[in-house]
């Protein structure tokens, strides 16, 4: 497994795979080529069919800043790599210097064609199963949190503190913003609603629900959120953790120690399966957000490493066979309400979890190979391509 940085992002919405990923790749094309008179972009699969509502084209012209760039939808060319492929082309004096095929594999993250997902170079955990961990952790009496701090970069307080902050940063900008978001579905905002319910009934479900908004909204209006672990389910961690924080007066240090454990589940899950709603359905995206949220409270309410895995595990099950079938190809309707669905889905599986004790039959390990199968079993109307379910069935 790589470096859990990669789950937590700061990045400009509304998806990490669409606009994140994609404006990454233009900026390292555009720097390796900075001779070339005009470039091509073409965008493929999920790319091509959502790549409008997702602002795809919108962010790689921007990062080309000046530069002439033409994009083509191809509709009609899919890798079996992955759904989410671009083929960046430079000239200079309309002679072809330079093409780079990429993918935007979920999160944000970059492949090129047939790259490894498991083990790559910049793998530093010794493990990539939670059973693995599990047993590591129990023979060396070490915290999940712990096993992170002992094997991820030496940076990463400093690096999740910052997360932190973006975190509470979007959301106190999405408490006050009350326009219609845009894209023409001419979605209200509610954090605001939310937040004044709150203010005169301050319970933790109100707050939960008034959070994931939030920061969802803020995601679907294209401004600055984190990944976690992609912008199209960023409201659901946050909003677990910091409503709880809010309610009982946890430290930032104690949450920091919460987001290496949510930042664990994540990994897990793009290393064995997918974060990518384009490969696997919504299940990568909101259900992983919703394992990793599940971790981190059971983790603040003091849970052995065994009762967390129950909750993420616990939290991921029930979101298994979750398509995606975004309306109008905007991260918007369900995604916004998912967050929110989500986010408290989190807190009853913790709490089922601590209840139940920790004997259950199924593993977490299990659980994210279950979401990797029935991902790709998906019909790809249901995978990022706005071709099915609500896309298709919204009452106008
Ligand atoms: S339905 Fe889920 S996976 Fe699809 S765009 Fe919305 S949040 Fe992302």
């Amino acid at each position: 497994m790589e470096t859990i940085k990669d789950i937590f992002k700061i990045g400009y919405g509304p998806s990490s795979s669409h606009t994140m990923g994609p404006a990454r790749a233009a900026k390292i094309f555009l720097n390796r080529n900075l001779d070339a008179t005009t470039f091509k972009c073409i965008l493929y699969g999920s790319l091509a069919r959502t790549g409008k509502g997702h602002l795809t084209d919108y962010i790689i012209k921007k990062t080309f800043n000046n530069k002439p760039i033409e994009i083509i939808f191809d509709f009609d060319k899919t890798y079996n790599y992955h759904p989410n492929a671009m083929k960046f082309i430079a000239y200079q004096d309309h002679k072809k210097i330079d093409e780079w095929l990429v993918f935007s594999v979920g999160g944000g993250t970059l492949k090129e064609l047939n790259e490894p997902r498991t083990l790559t170079d910049a793998t530093i955990y010794p493990h990539h199963l939670m059973n693995d961990i599990l047993k590591y952790t129990k023979d060396l009496k070490m915290g999940l949190d712990e096993y992170v701090e002992k094997y991820d970069e030496k940076d990463l307080d400093e690096y999740l503190l910052a997360i932190l902050k973006q975190f509470k940063k979007t959301i106190n900008q999405g408490l006050y913003a009350s326009d219609i978001l845009p894209g023409g579905l001419q979605v209200q905002r509610k954090a605001p609603l939310f937040y004044q319910k709150f203010l005169s009934n301050p319970t933790l479900e109100l707050l939960t629900y008034t959070y994931a908004l939030a920061m969802s909204e803020e995601n679907a209006s294209g401004n600055l959120v984190v990944t976690a672990p992609t912008c199209g389910s960023c409201g659901v961690v946050p909003a677990v953790i910091l409503s709880y924080q809010k309610m009982n007066e946890v430290s930032d240090e104690k949450l920091i120690k919460a987001l290496k454990v949510a930042g664990l589940i994540g990994n897990l899950a793009k290393t064995n399966a997918s974060i990518s709603g384009a490969e696997v359905g919504c299940q990568g995206e909101i259900g992983v957000a919703c394992a990793m949220s599940a971790a981190a409270i059971s983790y603040l309410k003091g849970a052995s490493n065994e009762i967390i895995e129950y909750a993420a595990e616990i939290a991921l099950e029930h979101h298994l066979g979750m398509t995606c079938d975004p309306v109008k190809g905007l991260v918007q309707i369900p995604c916004i309400e998912r967050n929110a669905i989500a986010a408290m889905q989190a807190n009853n599986a913790s709490d089922y979890a601590i209840l139940a004790g920790n004997k259950h039959n199924v593993t977490l390990d299990s659980v994210i190979e279950v979401m990797n199968e029935t991902g790709h079993d998906l019909h790809t109307k249901y995978r990022e391509t706005a071709t099915g379910g609500l896309a298709i069935h919204q009452k106008k």
